[in-house]
């Protein structure tokens, strides 16, 4: 597979979701560019492999000048795909954390996904999904350790949350003056048998993590109880549309508090939980 068309109706700009925080959904998936007071900015994921003239023609437009980093919620194709490309056109460096290493320097693939747990549209996808392992080479750094207020230079005012469970080096980030939280795939708004959807006039709900990625169950569930305890009152998903409002962190609260019934597929519950699905 060497090319993969993406028709512009498959592009859809989200503009000013909170100050300096415009976002591109591109199939499926949202990338993120946060604007620093000095007019740099840092790229937040990078959508499939085939998104990379995309997201440059947007960034060029929206910021005028190349990120000063790519940062990887976590290491997935859908997220990861064009990291390699961007980061050489723009040599900006990529960080991930320490835990997604081993899915970005090539040596491990991530587990099989599990259709059963509701993949929705996703297995009619699969001829299409990337297979092999990416390699980001020299590019990839290691985010610094959790918490710390400048948890990343390039990204001033941004707290780092490591949020597992999804995959085990899976983060989050909080901007703590305005309760803004970049959530990746912790969770999402919409359900997986809606990714695809033109949802302009679809409610945004809250749903768990995609199912047929998420490794660890126990863990996305604490994951999500931490996210909720932010009180976010602005909240920008991975999948699914950006929603903002005072009603947000009660929302969150409502996902986490029951998190078994909402989120984590029956046959995970029962102690069953589908055998490997190979690709
Ligand atoms: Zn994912
Ligand atoms: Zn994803």
């Amino acid at each position: 597979m060497d090319k993969v068309e993406i028709s512009d109706e498959q592009i859809v700009p989200i503009d000013e979701i909170a100050e300096g925080l415009s976002g591109l959904k591109i199939t499926f998936v949202n990338v993120f560019g946060l604007q620093h007071q000095d007019g740099s900015w840092t790229l937040i994921d990078t959508a499939l492999p085939f998104s990379a003239s995309r997201i440059k023609s947007w960034a060029e437009k929206t910021f005028k000048r190349p990120p000063n980093a790519i940062v990887l919620t976590h290491g997935h194709f859908d997220h990861a795909g064009a990291a390699k490309e961007l980061s050489e056109q723009w040599d900006v460096p990529v960080y991930a954390h320490a835990l997604e290493f081993p899915y970005l320097t090539g040596l491990k693939e991530y587990p099989a996904p599990d259709w059963k747990a509701g993949g929705g549209v996703m297995p009619l996808m699969s001829p299409t999904l990337p297979r092999g392992p990416i390699d980001l080479g020299s590019r990839l750094k290691e985010l610094p350790g959790e918490g710390s207020e400048l948890s990343l230079a390039e990204m001033p005012g941004w707290k780092l949350i490591h949020t597992p469970g999804h995959t085990p080096g899976h983060v989050s980030f909080f901007r703590e003056s305005d309760r803004t939280l970049l959530v990746g795939d912790a969770f999402c708004t919409t359900k997986a048998e809606s990714f695809f959807a033109a949802n302009l006039f679809q409610p945004a709900e809250l749903h768990g993590p995609p199912s047929y990625f998420t490794s660890d169950w126990g863990a996305a569930k604490v994951s999500v109880r931490k996210l909720a305890g932010l009180e976010p009152v602005t909240v920008a998903p991975g999948h699914g549309k950006p929603l903002a409002g005072a009603e947000v962190p009660q929302a969150l609260h409502t996902l986490a508090d029951n998190f078994e019934r909402i989120a984590t597929p029956k046959d995970v519950l029962e102690g069953t939980q589908a055998g490997e699905t190979s690709l």
